[in-house]
């Protein structure tokens, strides 16, 4: 009889292996050929399982610390989670291996990976001593992106990544310093904290069209700013992209005024 494979879901034969991770043999459980060697006998294959979805080392010991932390990275992840009511028992295969996985589970999945990175750098003396990966929440600076620093600070706000809802992260050591500076987390802090990384002095004045917080992007933690185009590739002045920066730059600016 075809059953579903408890890990990837495609058909597979019953009775076969035991469990994931699972110390007592569970003779409903079915593992594919592929999903055998994710060793289901062995603790820990969820984690492997997890990470052969992210084409990832399946035996780093970073990425199994960083989904262990990383909440919902394994929610729903099996097909058949011995773990979970919902979805053991007597679910018929699928043809795509993994098609159950939720797109939330992939992006904390995604963000797992990233967390397991910096870690990976930091260890490897990627930066200075004593700097390390934001200690929860999102795996870098949530203005700069930088996925190491010395110290951090925790922030919960809405006012980085609008659309995105209420955020709970860190601010690397140049950045808090920088909140000191200007008493509130939003659009102020983001440019001076930009401006003073790149040397330029920063006044009230100072607008950096079209400049967004990492935490609005979807980029990977690592350099800061590493997302935001140098200022001299910019758009020709007068092209029409020139005035719609400017214009985008005033609509904010207007903006902030507006909420002040
Ligand atoms: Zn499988
Ligand atoms: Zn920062």
């Amino acid at each position: 009889m075809r059953a579903a494979c408890s890990f990837c879901g495609v058909p597979a034969d019953l009775g076969t292996a035991p469990a994931a991770g699972r110390a007592r043999l569970d003779l409903d459980a079915a593992v594919c050929a592929a999903c055998m060697t994710l060793d289901p006998a062995r603790p820990g294959a969820a984690l492997r399982a997890a990470a052969r979805l992210l084409g990832a080392d399946e035996d780093d010991p970073h990425l199994r610390e960083a989904l262990l932390d990383e909440d919902g990275a394994l929610d729903g992840l099996l097909y058949g989670d011995p773990g979970d009511p919902l979805s053991s028992g007597y679910r018929a295969p699928q043809r795509a291996p993994w098609g159950h996985v939720s797109r939330q589970t992939r992006a904390a999945l995604g963000r797992a990976r990233d967390r397991a990175q910096g870690r990976r750098a930091a260890e490897a003396g990627g930066g200075p001593a004593g700097e390390s990966p934001p200690p929860s929440g999102p795996p870098a600076c949530l203005v700069c992106g930088v996925g190491a620093s010395t110290s951090w600070r925790p922030v919960t706000t809405a006012a980085l990544a609008r659309g995105r809802g209420t955020l709970t992260g860190h601010l690397c050591a140049g950045c808090a310093a920088v909140l000191e500076a200007v008493g509130a987390v939003g659009p102020t802090l983001v440019e001076r904290a930009y401006s003073e990384s790149r040397g330029q002095r920063w006044t009230e004045a100072t607008r950096v069209p079209g400049l967004t917080a990492w935490a609005a992007t979807d980029a990977p933690p690592g350099e800061p700013w590493a997302w935001v185009a140098p200022r001299r590739e910019g758009p020709a002045p007068g092209s029409v992209e020139a005035q719609v920066a400017d214009l985008r730059a005033q609509v904010a600016a207007l903006a902030e005024g507006a909420a002040r």
